[in-house]
């Protein structure tokens, strides 16, 4: 760690001061140093404690090419890769199978922790040239004017301040309100109960998503059990969380049927609020917002730390191809907003539509979902069009 870095009595400037060192703020300093701008990381969480978060996370084909450009991909351990993702609802026929061969891709995605990705981050953050990676101790104190940022920190040593061209944020959303963003929140009434279960079938490269009137059902593959992401109202939830393992396990059998024979073990179970929170408007004087800060979304199809990674990587093509001394201009932060808003435009409305459109009783709209699954069954150029889509975001239309 890098806190003599601000021991020294001078306030040292950098290009970027990023906020947060979770995977897309991390992404985004590693792809800044790349292009040589002078990176600042700082994050109120040890690295340590990033490693124990429990999520499983499912990595699009796109996104490992990023993180590979970052030179992350090599250092991740346990990556199960996904070739197929099969898409039903409890109750109806229709079964869709979304391929890499039809996508045109070697793998559609692939499985990898959360805690595993970090460490993998951090193992790079602390070797990268011109980036100081900053452990914080309590909320950084931000002040933000036309000619640039300054963010004072405690550490373990002291005290300090940095000044910065431009503040990206990327702390998962504790701050934007703080620095004056507005954000739209809806409430999903929902949680994702979360957990490693093991099934008489062993994973072979398939992901399952299967919609039921509570919310989706989804089991990711790893190396030799699966990762459940399970969504249902709170109440629901938290008795989930409590049953003893066999009464888990049949629960789990009630829901997803017995396409993977049964379900024999389940290990620790987390459980997750599920809301979906927008800035209205990413880009504040000298300050942008990126990932969960700008945009926290339903984990439906996985879609949130694509997104994320995307908005890190294009927005440090687009500060590299600036002069120095425009970094963090407001005219160039706008064309930085107008360039993203597509992808986290549609982002946003897939994963929103397919809570709302799923987790719905109304006969009518089951009707329309069975036709819309059986359509795409049908027809090999929507599951092209829809893969591709999940796995290159916009640039795929
Ligand atoms: C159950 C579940 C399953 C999911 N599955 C998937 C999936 O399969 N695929 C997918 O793409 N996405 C998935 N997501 C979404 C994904 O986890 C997020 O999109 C992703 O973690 C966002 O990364 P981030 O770096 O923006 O934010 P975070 O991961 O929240 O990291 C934020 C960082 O900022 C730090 N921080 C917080 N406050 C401050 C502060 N004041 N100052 C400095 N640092 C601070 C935190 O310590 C943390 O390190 C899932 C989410 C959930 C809840």
């Amino acid at each position: 760690m890098n806190t003599p870095f601000l021991s020294s009595s001078a306030t040292p400037s950098v290009d970027v001061a990023v906020l947060g060192a979770g995977p897309v703020g991390a992404a985004l300093a590693l792809a800044l140093v790349r292009h040589g701008l002078y990176t600042a990381v700082l994050d109120t969480r040890g690295p340590e404690e990033a490693q124990q978060d429990p999520r499983v996370l499912a990595l699009s084909h796109g996104s490992r090419l990023l993180l590979e450009r970052v030179e992350v991909w090599p250092l991740l351990r346990e990556v199960a890769p996904i070739r197929v993702v099969h898409v039903s609802e409890q109750g109806t026929w229709p079964r869709v199978a979304l391929t890499s061969a039809e996508a045109g891709v070697p793998v559609l995605g692939y499985t990898v922790e959360y805690g595993r990705l970090m460490a993998a981050f951090v193992e790079r953050l602390r070797d990268a040239h011109a980036l100081f990676y900053l452990p914080a101790v309590g909320e950084p104190w931000i002040r933000a004017s036309r000619e640039g940022v300054t963010v004072g920190l405690r550490h373990r040593d002291g005290a300090g301040a940095l000044q910065a061209r431009l503040l990206a944020v990327a702390d998962g959303g504790a701050t934007a309100n703080r620095l004056g963003f507005e954000m739209a929140s809806r409430d999903y009434h929902q949680c994702a109960l979360t957990a490693r279960v093991r099934a008489d079938v062993a994973p072979s490269g398939v992901a399952y998503e299967r919609f039921t009137p509570e919310g989706p059902v989804a089991l990711l593959p790893c190396t030799n059990d699966y990762a459940l992401i399970w969504t249902v109202g709170p109440e629901r939830a938290a008795a989930l969380a409590a049953l003893a393992p066999e009464a888990f396990c049949a629960a789990l059998q009630e829901r997803f049927g017995h396409r993977l024979g049964c379900f024999r073990a389940v290990g620790h179970r987390a459980v997750f609020p599920l809301v979906q929170r927008r800035a209205r408007d990413v880009v504040g004087a000298r300050t942008v917002l990126l990932g969960n800060a700008a945009h926290t979304l339903h984990p439906v199809a996985g879609q949130g730390l694509n997104l994320g990674l995307r908005d890190a990587w294009e927005l440090a093509e687009h500060l590299a191809q600036a002069p120095r001394d425009s970094i963090g201009d407001p005219a160039h932060l706008e064309r930085y907003r107008r360039k993203r808003s597509l992808d986290v435009e549609l982002g946003v409305a897939f994963t929103d539509t397919l809570v709302r459109l799923f987790s719905n009783a109304n006969p009518l709209l089951r009707w329309g979902r069975t036709a819309a699954l059986a359509g795409l069954g049908l027809l090999p150029p929507a599951r092209r069009f829809l893969a591709r889509r999940m796995i290159f975001g916009a640039r795929a239309l």
